[in-house]
């Protein structure tokens, strides 16, 4: 699947949080990279905007599962706190 022009910008930037938070040991260590994903992956929800296109869509499922990780690894470091 080749990327919509959106995601296919954003995904660097998406990828590399990514590679940080993997790299990072323990929930403290994730958390700042977490909440700069969970920025960046709403900034490019946003910029979707409110569409119906069907192109659209499977990056919004994309980016939504994105969300749901990002918001679970803050989630456990909350609990680590
Ligand atoms: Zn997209």
């Amino acid at each position: 699947m080749i990327p919509c022009p959106i995601c296919q910008r954003a995904n660097p930037v998406i990828e590399s949080l990514n590679k940080q938070i993997n790299q990072a040991r323990g929930p403290k260590e994730k958390a700042p990279f977490a909440k700069q994903l969970l920025t960046k992956v709403e900034d490019v929800l946003a910029e979707h905007g409110p569409t119906g296109d069907p192109a659209a869509k499977a990056c919004l499922s994309v980016l939504g599962l994105r969300k749901t990780t990002v918001e679970l690894i803050l989630k456990a470091q909350k609990l680590a706190d």
